[in-house]
């Protein structure tokens, strides 16, 4: 088999694994990531919120997209089952315009590929069409990857350090057996695309609309370019699947004249005849890393996505992550302490936004009726919402634990541990 070497292998060239390429490729490392598919491919996770702007500036990406065809988002509102909107939130009233309070609406397939060429411009080499199917170990110590090419040849990479950047798939947690569920958010969402639908113009192109299900489900509607939108309805598995609903656009269909706005939207337009289904995403890996590797995105952990926290949290990741492993680099340590501060600051950030997530389902729990009881706590609502989550919120979390009980954090998502090494700070 071919073997060859380089500082940092990832797997998986979605936006963390882009995103942690070009941090790792500036400092001059040599980094090859390894994509399964052939890009552009399809993905789902489009609507961005505010605090994506800093890692997409830090790898030198918003250029791109403002010269992208894009739709701009400015905004988000939320709309009852009756059709009543809520006024608009619009970013730019917290922050600044020209930076943060900028986000956009982008068709995934169309981001990632050019995302995939920025990094490739960072000067890392991206090859498509590799599926990794195996991590190389030595001992306890993860030392790089097998995959397999296009034409079914393996090869060997062998790194110090492997990223773990496979989305979904988790490769490392499911093939560890560290994947953790979240029980109480396991939903199911159902998705597809219309075009010619009902659309707003001017500053509220862009607007996401989050619009409520009489039973705390909800439907997302995400305006893009192409006089497309992506709909999408999420709620439990056994709400949507009642009375043996088993196809997708039956149960797609079946909800969408229980929200006004959503059926008046989609009244003028024509799907484009894809429906996609997923169930029980929400999860963690129980570690964060072990010796010489490092997971980030989704393969670290999935968050139900009603509050659009998934690109954010990826690109944050592969960059916060890629900082971590440089140092590593040049200390010539690749123990999984290395990268305690990177976890314990997804850990604080994700547990933030799941109690959030835990207060938007609970009936109890009002965001409203808490910001008017308390308008102080507006701002850190808001901050929690718009991603930037690495802030102390107890203020919020007392109100919500005043009218329910609030969710414990969990125990996962930790550098691993070995008897040989027991973790130490770095
Ligand atoms: C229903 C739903 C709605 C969502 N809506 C939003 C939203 O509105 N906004 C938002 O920000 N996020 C949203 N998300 C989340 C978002 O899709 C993800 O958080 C984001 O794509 C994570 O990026 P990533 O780079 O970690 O993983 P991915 O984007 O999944 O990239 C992983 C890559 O790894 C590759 N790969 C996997 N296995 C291998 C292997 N063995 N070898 C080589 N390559 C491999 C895959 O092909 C893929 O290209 C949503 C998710 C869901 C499920």
């Amino acid at each position: 088999m071919r073997s060859e070497n380089c500082d940092v292998v990832i797997v998986g060239g979605g936006p963390a694994g882009c995103a942690a390429a070009c941090v790792l490729a500036e400092q001059g490392h040599r980094v090859v990531v390894l994509e399964r598919e052939k890009f552009p491919r399809y993905h789902v996770g489009e609507s961005m919120i505010p605090f994506t702007y800093p890692p997409l500036e830090r790898i030198g990406f918003i250029h791109r997209l403002k010269e992208s065809a894009f739709v701009k988002k400015f905004s988000v509102q939320f709309v009852a089952p009756s059709g009543r909107a809520s006024q608009p939130f619009y970013f730019f009233d917290r922050y600044d315009r020209e930076t943060v309070a900028q986000s956009w609406q982008v068709l995934r397939s169309e981001f990632d590929q050019m995302l995939m060429e920025h990094t490739r411009a960072k000067g890392a080499e991206v090859r498509e069409q590799h599926e990794v199917v195996e991590f190389l170990r030595d001992g306890e110590t993860y030392v790089g990857v097998q995959a397999r090419t296009a034409t079914g040849e393996l090869v060997e990479i062998r790194a110090p350090i492997t990223i773990d950047a496979s989305g979904r798939d988790a490769l490392a947690a499911t093939r560890s057996a560290w994947r953790r569920g979240d029980p109480k958010l396991n939903k199911v969402a159902v998705w597809t695309y219309f075009e010619g639908s009902k659309r707003d113009s001017g500053i509220d192109e862009g607007q996401t609309t989050v619009a409520f299900l009489p039973n705390k489900g909800w439907f997302w509607h995400i305006p893009q370019h192409g006089d497309r939108v992506s709909v999408g309805v999420v709620a439990d598995g056994k709400y949507l699947a009642r009375d043996g609903f088993k196809d997708p656009q039956a149960i797609f269909e079946r909800e969408v004249p229980e929200n006004r706005w959503i059926a008046e939207r989609l009244a003028t337009g024509r799907g484009t005849g894809e429906y996609w289904l997923t169930a029980e995403y929400t999860f963690r890996s129980e570690y964060s890393a072990a010796d010489g590797l490092v997971l980030v995105g989704d393969a670290y952990g999935f968050l139900d996505p009603v509050f659009s926290s998934g690109l954010m949290l990826a690109l944050k990741s592969g960059v916060a992550a890629a900082d971590a492993a440089h140092e590593a680099l040049a200390a010539g340590d690749f123990q999984a302490a290395r990268f305690t501060a990177y976890s314990e600051m997804m850990r604080e950030g994700i547990e933030n936004m799941r109690k959030l997530v835990y207060a938007f389902y609970d009936p109890k729990v009002s965001f409203k009726t808490v910001t008017e009881n308390s308008p102080e706590l507006a701002g850190d609502l808001t901050d929690c919402l718009s991603g930037d989550v690495n802030k102390d919120f107890t203020r919020l979390f007392k109100a919500f634990a005043e009218v329910t009980e609030m969710p414990e954090p969990l125990p996962y998502g930790v550098p691993k541990a070995t008897p040989q090494r027991p973790l130490v700070a770095t």
